[in-house]
């Protein structure tokens, strides 16, 4: 309990932290990324304090976490021109927030 006391994507799902959210049903939200990549940033979070992909105990979790995915990309309009998801799993992988998170990046070309 502590952990999801201090954790950042929790306080904003409980409103102590402001955020730029545009999508919440409850199961998921999506807000703006606070420091954007790119034009079009956004971060689709679920509720449940999940610290890491690796503590995903209900995978179907995943299949409609990417449902939302498909979903905000077309309401960002990235999907015609193509967009980016992001996921960072633990340290080595450059996961700054121990809260399940999906990046999704569009709006100008990424690809290097
Ligand atoms: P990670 O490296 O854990 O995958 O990414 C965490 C992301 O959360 C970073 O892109 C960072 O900019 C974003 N972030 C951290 N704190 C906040 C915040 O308070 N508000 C918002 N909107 N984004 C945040
Ligand atoms: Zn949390």
């Amino acid at each position: 309990m502590s952990e999801e006391k201090d954790c950042i994507f929790c306080k904003i799902a409980r409103g102590e932290i402001p955020s730029e959210k545009v999508y919440d049903d409850g199961e998921f939200f999506v807000i703006r990324d606070i420091n954007p990549k790119a034009p079009s940033h956004l971060l689709v979070i679920p509720y449940d304090h999940i610290p890491t992909l690796m503590d995903v105990e209900d995978t179907a979790l995943i299949g409609r976490l990417f449902a939302l995915i498909k979903q905000v990309a077309q309401g960002e309009k990235v999907d015609e021109k193509g967009f980016r998801v992001v996921h960072n799993v633990r340290s080595w992988g450059g996961q700054l927030v121990y809260h399940l998170h999906f990046h999704v990046l569009g709006g100008k070309p990424l690809a290097e």
